[in-house]
């Protein structure tokens, strides 16, 4: 048996081999899985004599009984002959041109079929294997062997419900196997991104990557240091968003990969002492995200992004209390905000967080410091705090890996669950603030203990 696999395994499929076809009576798609306006954009390009199909994850996902997140169609149509077809229709991107049909609560994206660049077309690839132009359009058959894995290359034609495989996909699937289409390195080195893909496609279908799928991470996964902070950024989401964050994050662990997202968590989940909590915060602010997918609950991209970054916070902190920085005779708020700034700089470099993310994870640092301190005038008002919630959130995950903060935690889970007259007599009960004595005279700047670390 063994032998007969291993026989299959490495038996290579060719560009030149002839695709299987898979009949309506062999597999489980049908028309009535695939959303109405996505069949309405497959009718109306077909009717207009165009190839056209339904492919990538769509098809994958309906051939496991998953819900597809979105469909995606590829057709021998133009950009400029599907644009009018569709009044609903915007064409979108300079290098890779797509077309963009717009519904009411939707967006269904169709794709020219391309090729990829011919052997030798040296423009068409960087000095380090790099793609830099995948805009040539070709056949069906150019375009399967452009795609990324072999799960993602079938295509399901609507008119005759039958699927086509060039790449012996759906023995891939049926095994519960991620294949990279070609030679795995040479794939990676023209879009390393497809190593965050293969990532995310084995935590999120729980299936492992064959060997050499495998192999050729550790030889390419350093060239994710030259994808635009943007587009990581976009992945990063995708990663973790999608219900299935504790898988990937340990995927990406296993792969080494994390350190191309975020290496300051990487750092500190090599930290000397505080490895053990770093793991067990994100662990479980991981598991939440994935319940909160599961029930439908909305999620805030800059949540997760707190999480990740908190220990490096707490690391520069440290830092600086150790280096005697000038700032060490500041408040303890403007001691944070400061290395707060510092950690969020370094981060951007790595993924572009637009303003809006990283003032929220500012805010929901800050709010944390608030909610320890509990001052009694200021509950209502922080109640109020647009960031309360996420922040309340985050408080009550640190209080699960630090149980000194489990009186403050549950302090606010009573407060915020009774009657008003509780309420008050919550906030009565608190400790009252330690009157600071006024100083004489500023303190003097305390020598270096040792040179400050820099960067
Ligand atoms: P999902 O939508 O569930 O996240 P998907 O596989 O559909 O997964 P998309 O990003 O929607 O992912 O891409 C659609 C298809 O386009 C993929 O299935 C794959 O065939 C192809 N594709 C996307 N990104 C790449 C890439 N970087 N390299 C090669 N092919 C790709
Ligand atoms: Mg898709």
């Amino acid at each position: 048996m063994l032998s007969f696999i291993k026989k299959i395994f490495s038996s290579s499929v060719t560009s030149n081999a002839k695709p299987t076809v898979i009949t309506a009576s062999q597999h489980n798609i049908s028309r009535s899985l695939i959303s109405h306006n996505c069949l309405g954009v497959l009718d109306t390009l077909s009717n207009a004599h165009f190839e056209v199909y339904l492919v990538g994850g769509s098809v994958r996902d309906l051939l496991l009984g998953l819900e597809p997140k979105d469909f995606d169609v590829a057709t021998n149509a133009k950009p400029e002959e599907i644009y009018r077809l569709f009044r609903n229709c915007r064409l979108i991107g300079k290098r890779f041109r797509l077309a963009h049909i717009y519904f009411r609560h939707d967006i269904i994206e169709v794709a020219t079929f391309r090729k990829q660049g011919e052997k030798g077309d040296k423009q068409a690839k960087a000095l380090n294997g790099m793609l830099k132009r995948d805009n040539v359009y070709g056949t069906l058959k150019d375009d399967v062997w452009r795609r990324d894995f072999t799960l993602n290359a079938l295509y399901y034609d609507a008119k005759n419900n039958t699927i086509i495989d060039h790449t012996n996909g759906l023995r891939d699937l049926e095994r519960g196997i991620i294949r990279v289409i070609g030679h795995p390195e040479t794939r990676y080195r023209e879009d390393p991104v497809r190593i965050l893909r293969a990532i995310r496609f084995t935590a999120k279908l729980g299936m492992p990557l064959e060997e050499k799928t495998a192999k050729a991470i550790p030889k390419t996964h350093m060239l994710l240091a030259d994808i635009a902070p943007a587009r990581l950024l976009d992945e990063s989401h995708k990663l973790f968003n999608s219900g299935n964050a504790v898988a990937t994050f340990a995927a990406l662990r296993h792969y080494n990969v994390l350190q191309h997202l975020y290496p300051l968590t990487e750092k500190a989940l090599s930290h000397p002492t505080l490895h053990l909590d770093t793991d067990k915060f994100i662990l479980l602010a991981l598991q939440n995200t994935d319940a909160r997918v599961a029930q439908n609950k909305p999620l805030n991209p800059a949540f997760l992004v707190s999480i990740f970054l908190w220990y490096p916070l707490k690391n520069a902190l440290e830092e600086a209390d150790n280096s005697g920085s000038n700032i060490g005779n500041h408040s303890t708020l403007t001691k944070l905000e400061h290395a707060a700034g510092k950690i969020l700089r370094q981060a951007k470099q790595h993924l572009a967080f637009t303003q809006a993310i990283t003032q929220t994870v500012m805010d929901i640092w800050v709010v944390q410091f608030q909610l320890k301190g509990r001052p009694q005038q200021h509950i209502y008002t922080l109640a109020e705090h647009p960031r309360f919630r996420a922040a309340y959130d985050f408080l009550c995950l640190r209080a699960e890996v630090d149980s000194s903060l489990e009186p403050i935690a549950d302090w606010w889970t009573q407060w915020q669950e009774a009657d008003d007259t509780t309420r008050e007599s919550l906030i009565a009960a608190l400790p009252k603030p330690t009157q600071h004595k006024k100083r004489r005279r500023p303190l003097k700047k305390k020598p270096a203990k040792k040179a400050p670390a820099q960067g």
